[in-house]
């Protein structure tokens, strides 16, 4: 199954995101936009296995990244960089390539002087991000990223110990400081403090 078109992607948006909005369109066309510099063709079929998306925000627009895309946490294909930025990277494994697209902060210009007869700010972004070209709506630049193995969708190993709290971890993600095996939040990178009992 090729890419969908705008339209069918936007009804699969809703149903996963819950409404339609201007970032959900502008996140959509930039997932297409990646997918089509990469030249794969059906990134949720036959090449689903080639893909790993990093977005680098956390708003509507990664949502729609990964209904374009397919790559989802729970499949290891969806890496997030706390970056605040609507940009993404989509790598091709099987090509060894990857293609980082980022969306213009200009084409909110662009909208504002193409739709002037739109009062309503949404309105007139929903109908930019549908309309206006990729050049007007992306910057992109072809970059390596380096994946672990670790880091692939399909990587296995053997689960760890911790020897601090007792926790089981998997996949490799132990750390191992002055001769232990510790995990990731026994090692200072918890980020919840116990307050038991329930406060
Ligand atoms: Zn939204
Ligand atoms: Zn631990």
């Amino acid at each position: 199954m090729p890419l969908k078109t705008l339209a069918e992607y936007e009804s699969l948006a809703v149903q996963a995101h819950g409404h339609l909005c201007a970032g959900q369109i502008l996140g959509l066309r930039l997932a297409m936009h990646g997918i089509q510099l990469l030249g794969i063709d059906d990134p949720t079929g036959k090449d689903r296995k080639r893909l790993v998306t990093y977005v680098e925000i956390d708003r509507c627009a990664a949502d729609a990244i990964t209904v374009v895309t397919g790559c989802r946490l729970g499949k290891r294909a969806l890496k997030f960089r706390d970056f605040g930025k609507v940009a993404a990277t989509f790598c091709d494994l099987a090509e060894n390539r990857a293609v980082r697209v980022l969306a213009l902060e200009s084409s909110r210009q662009i909208a504002a002087e193409r739709y002037p007869g739109i009062a309503d700010r949404n309105a007139q972004q929903m109908a930019a991000y549908r309309e206006l070209s990729d050049a007007e709506l992306f910057d992109h630049q072809w970059v390596r990223v380096n994946i672990g193995p670790e880091d692939l969708p399909g990587y296995r190993a053997p689960r760890a110990i911790c020897a601090a709290c007792g926790e089981s971890v998997s996949f490799r993600r132990e750390v191992q400081i002055d001769g232990r095996i510790l995990c990731r939040a026994c090692a200072g990178e918890r980020y919840y403090e116990p307050t038991e009992p329930r406060p």
